[in-house]
């Protein structure tokens, strides 16, 4: 038994942990409501997809790996489904790759803001030397209404390459077109936050976020030249469309 009262070998187990986290983060005041929704409509896309890390998504993660590897200034984006779901893996991914971490909320109070900086400095931040920001709400990005358009200067403001686990569309394409490398994880391959990404990744942000983490401690040694040439190689449109035909097709891993 772990955080809910059933056993790992249930088959739905890891759906339901990921559930209850979700729960559990809208009683703490993490999660929003609206959160609740998303988690459901990812889920019925993961279903589809047999609940596993397709290869072509794999491949993705790979890429996600070099790409911030090769950044001046990465920054991870976290919202509150990512810092329920997966807050001390979002910490090692930071950790492995020397990125920044930035509380960043589609429906931003200043409650949820502390609570989740300090949600992801229970997981570890301190201790792993990454830095947790987005209180400062320093800089704007063009061409959103006011609260979505809230970034730190020094944090996604300044970042070349960003990870947007779960972004909404229309903040993905605009820090698209800020000239920003953005890899985005979601589970719809028609979302348009994956379609604007430089590096979309079909998978759960629950696999995803230590896939990369996995993927780039493995890089770890690797020239700019094999890094670049990883990244060069990659097909964005073709990730999409593997990952598309993998939920169409119905052949569930
Ligand atoms: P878009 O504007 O990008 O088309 P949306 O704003 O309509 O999408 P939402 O309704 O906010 O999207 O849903 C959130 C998105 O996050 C959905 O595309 C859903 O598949 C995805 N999602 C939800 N939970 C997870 C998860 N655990 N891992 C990966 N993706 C997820």
């Amino acid at each position: 038994m772990s955080e809910i009262d059933v056993p790992e070998s249930h088959p739905r187990y890891q759906s339901l942990l990921t559930r209850h986290r979700i729960e559990d983060g809208v009683d703490r005041g993490i999660t929003t409501r609206q959160g609740l929704i998303a988690e459901g409509r990812g889920e019925a896309f993961d279903y589809l997809l047999g609940e596993r890390t397709i290869s072509s998504s794999d491949d993705a993660a790979r890429v996600a790996a070099a790409l911030l590897l090769l950044a001046e200034r990465p920054a991870i984006s976290v919202n509150g489904n990512v810092a329920a779901l997966v807050p001390a893996e979002t910490v090692d991914l930071a950790a492995a790759v020397n990125a920044d971490v930035e509380v960043n909320l589609f429906n931003r109070t200043d409650d949820r803001m502390r609570s989740i900086v300090a949600h992801l400095r229970e997981h570890g931040t301190d201790e792993a030397g990454v830095a947790v920001r987005g209180l400062d709400a320093d800089a704007r990005i063009p061409g959103l209404d006011h609260e979505r358009a809230t970034v730190d200067a020094d944090g996604i403001g300044n970042a070349d390459v960003v990870v947007v686990p779960l972004e909404d569309g229309d903040r993905a394409a605009a820090l698209a077109a800020m000239g920003k490398a953005e890899v985005v994880i979601d589970l719809n391959p028609l979302s348009r936050s994956a379609q604007a990404a430089t590096v979309p990744i079909i998978d759960n942000v629950v696999r995803a976020v230590p896939n990369i983490t996995g993927h780039a401690r493995d890089l770890s040694g690797a020239s700019r030249a094999e890094l670049e040439a990883t990244v060069r190689g990659f097909d964005a449109d073709g990730a999409l469309g593997a990952a598309e035909d993998a939920i169409r097709s119905g052949e569930l891993g």
